[in-house]
């Protein structure tokens, strides 16, 4: 499971710039759902590799009223669903009664802390690690959010805690292995044995979910039920479909209860950013009568990033009108452009209509996601598509593409070799890209494409 790190504080220490360069995102995921503040900013970030989730947090100032009672409620909150936290303090202000309070509170809920000493720009770097000592957290890492600076020993510290293994699993992208010509890449995942495809129905609140859930399994034989978690987990219902087997990871906590599922848990969004993370496929539930909302598209786009196989589902499609039906498909072209690679359906979860045709798409998304291409064929369509359209010329020099070859599946991963590769510009990727997506047929998962050079 991707580990989850909570940006825990008071107001003005840093945690935002240091959200952002975590990140290196503006898009962020902003929980804006019922019950969340609009405070609690999650994102996704890589560190040698490795993914883990970040949350940022409103900041707690130890004398909250109002709104800023709320936050504090935020943070609290982030803190339990975190499995780290890093706390910030601000070595220019120095040592405050709302930094001990924080430290106080970590202590009794005997959360992994890591104390993290702030704009160290500004101040000694020694000094700084010593003088919060009294918070009983031991020597700060000092750092310098905005400039960058004891980045990375931090995160040696705060990732160490985590199994190597856990934090890589399902995420090749980025350490994919240099290859070389005519040899099979490694680490490709396929579906397990026990487990077949891994499925994770995500969607916002109300859209739909638990009733999908409840469909799928309740037509099919359900293997194991009711497998104990936390309230921060998914639950990993595995089944049978005809021969196929998969794994229903549930986020939206349906539960067996005597002869019925429901429902017993809120939404999440750490639980929805992992159980993203841990699929094979997803599958994107989102209601017809509200169109495409801001939250879909977040979500989206986080899934996008994750390069997971997708599967779009517009639930409630039952009931609606013709009028209504035509502008919804209008808006989804319109507004789901950057996902076109995604199967849609339009299903209703409560009637039934439609769910059984979701699995086609599963299956073939899921097949493009994992399929082992030969670096003969990458190469053949990498020569034809360069010759139908050259790449620039830099300084005078034509950029070369020699060979390619996959270095990763779900997503599939096309590295690709030649000269002056850091050249190629971004209309020339996408062109490559959209060449290996129509000639291997890919359907329901991005590509990624990656260039090698000095050759
Ligand atoms: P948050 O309220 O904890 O999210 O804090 P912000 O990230 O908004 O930062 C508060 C202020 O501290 C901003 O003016 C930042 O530019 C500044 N700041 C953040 N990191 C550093 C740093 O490393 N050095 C200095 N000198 N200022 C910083
Ligand atoms: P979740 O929060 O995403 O798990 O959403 P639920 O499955 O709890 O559904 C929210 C509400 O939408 C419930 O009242 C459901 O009965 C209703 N609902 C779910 N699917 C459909 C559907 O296909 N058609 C209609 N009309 N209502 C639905």
């Amino acid at each position: 499971m991707v580990p989850v790190i909570a940006l825990v504080g008071r107001p003005n220490v840093g945690k935002s710039t240091l959200f952002n360069r975590l990140t290196k995102t503006r898009d962020a995921i902003v929980a804006e759902y019922a019950g969340l503040t609009r405070d609690r900013q999650y994102g996704e970030a890589k560190w040698q590799g490795r993914t883990y989730i970040v949350i940022d947090t409103g900041g707690i100032s130890g004398d909250e009223e109002g709104i800023d009672a709320k936050m504090a409620e935020q943070s609290l909150q982030a803190i339990e669903e975190a499995d780290a936290v890093l706390f910030m303090v601000d070595s220019r202000a120095g040592m405050t009664a709302a930094d001990q309070m924080i430290a106080e509170h970590l202590r009794k809920r005997n959360k992994r802390s890591f104390l993290v000493a702030n704009k160290v720009d500004t101040v000694d770097p020694d000094i700084a690690r010593a003088e919060f000592s009294p918070l009983g957290l031991g020597d700060a890492l000092p750092i310098a959010a905005a400039h960058g600076r004891g980045i990375n020993a931090m995160l040696e510290q705060a990732l160490g805690i985590f199994p190597k293994d856990n934090a890589e699993e399902g995420e090749e992208e980025g350490e994919a292995e240099v290859v070389a010509e005519g040899e099979e890449p490694k680490r490709i995942p396929g579906p397990s044995e026990k487990d077949g495809i891994k499925i994770a129905i995500i969607g916002r609140p109300n859209v739909g979910k638990s009733t999908l859930v409840n469909r799928m399994l309740g037509e099919e034989r359900v293997i194991v039920y009711d497998q104990a978690g936390t309230t921060r987990d998914s639950i990993y219902i595995p089944f049978e479909r005809g021969e196929e087997k998969y794994t229903l990871i549930d986020t939206a906590g349906v539960r067996r209860r005597g002869k019925i599922f429901e429902a017993v848990e809120k939404f999440s969004v750490v639980k929805t950013l992992q159980a993203i993370q841990d699929a094979n496929v997803v599958i994107f539930v989102m209601d017809a009568r509200e169109g495409v909302v801001e939250h879909d598209l977040n979500l989206l786009g986080f899934v996008l990033e994750t390069g997971r196989a997708l599967v779009i589902a517009l639930n409630k499609w039952d009931g609606m009108d013709s009028g209504q039906r035509d502008y919804v498909k209008t808006e989804l072209e319109r507004r789901l452009s950057f996902v076109d690679f995604a199967d849609i359906h339009f299903i209703s979860a409560l009637h039934g209509t439609g769910v059984g045709h979701l699995y086609k798409s599963v299956q073939a998304s899921f097949q493009s996601a994992i399929t082992r291409w030969p670096t003969s064929r990458l190469t053949q369509i990498l020569e034809d598509a360069v010759q139908e359209h050259q790449p620039p010329l830099v300084n005078g020099r034509r950029i070369k593409l020699r060979y390619a070859h996959l270095g990763g599946a779900n997503p599939p991963l096309i590295v690709i070799h030649g000269n002056q590769v850091e050249a190629v510009p971004k209309s020339y990727s996408r062109y490559l890209e959209n060449t290996f997506r129509r000639v291997l047929r890919l359907v329901g998962t991005p590509i990624r494409i990656e260039y090698k050079g000095g050759e």
